[in-house]
């Protein structure tokens, strides 16, 4: 089992981070879990075609977490010689996003249509959406996946992904703070991606900013590196995998960041840049 976590970024824009993206590869699968900015990009850093990826997971419909889900899905449309739907699994509410989406899409349709025969000979770009909620299981193919509530409010619902396949266990967190369903889902797993902020540097960021509330508003809903640590340890983790970082990792602040994760946890911590990956 491989992680790699294609966006290392948040919603705030950085030249060298893409948003939040998430690639598992295990059993011959390329699941990818949330696609922000720049996802199929870094796919393709990874080595993965869009067409390899059978399903992607969604954790929960914040923009920053979906805002490139249109490029894989028509990407892959134009892409592929045969019209294979993109499996969509994600909360309530998936469904509404996907369908707006092929609605936008509904023009480029039509001239991609017009303009090659065999295209429309595969018939209309489809999208296999699957609404799941917390404490469902589900197999792609020979890995089996379960779903845990998460607590990314006023964001509800907020589900995570435990992926295990061959005894390797890789849980997939998003946007949230420490919660009875983050502990079930990643306990005693060999991978743990927790998305995380700063607090100490969000607070003095804010002071230099007009806005400043609403940057401090980000508190409210998404662990630390303090709190990652503190999951991990509590639930007997191999590796925590730091992801979404608020704000971006500057070069040379790598080992501050983790120190804090350390203060906590005992085992592996992984922090970098976009294409980081590890295996199990
Ligand atoms: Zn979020
Ligand atoms: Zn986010």
């Amino acid at each position: 089992m491989k992680v790699t976590l294609l966006g290392t970024g948040s919603p705030i824009p950085d030249p060298n981070r893409g948003g939040p993206c998430t690639l598992v590869q295990a059993g011959q699968q390329n699941i990818m879990i949330d696609c922000g900015r720049a996802a199929i990009m870094r796919l393709l850093g990874a080595g993965v075609l869009p067409g390899m990826v059978s399903t992607i997971l969604i954790t929960h419909l914040h923009s920053d977490h979906i805002t490139d889900l249109n490029d894989l899905v028509t990407t892959r449309w134009v892409m592929m010689p045969v019209n294979v739907p993109l499996k969509v699994v994600g909360p309530v509410g998936t469904r509404q996003v996907v369908d707006a989406m092929l609605h936008m899409l509904t023009l480029d349709q039509g001239y991609r249509h017009a303009h090659h025969d065999d295209l429309r000979a595969n018939g209309p770009l489809t999208v296999d959406v699957v609404e799941v909620g917390p404490g469902e299981t589900f197999n792609i193919g020979e890995v089996s996946v379960s779903t845990h509530a998460t607590d990314h409010r006023p964001v509800d619902p907020s589900i995570g992904f435990r992926i295990e396949h061959d005894g390797k266990v890789a849980a997939l967190a998003g946007d949230t703070i420490p919660c009875a369903g983050l502990d079930d889902l990643c306990l005693n797993a060999d991978i743990y991606v927790q998305t995380v902020i700063r607090d100490d540097m969000v607070k003095q960021l804010a002071t230099l900013l007009p806005n400043s509330q609403r940057f401090l508003d980000i508190l409210d809903y998404h662990s630390t590196v303090s709190q990652a640590g503190q999951t991990a340890a509590r639930n007997n983790v191999k590796t925590l995998m730091l992801t979404h970082c608020v704000p971006a990792v500057q070069p040379g602040q790598e080992d501050d960041w983790i120190g804090l994760a350390k203060e906590h946890f005992a085992g592996n911590i992984v922090l970098g840049p976009d294409l980081t990956s590890c295996e199990a």
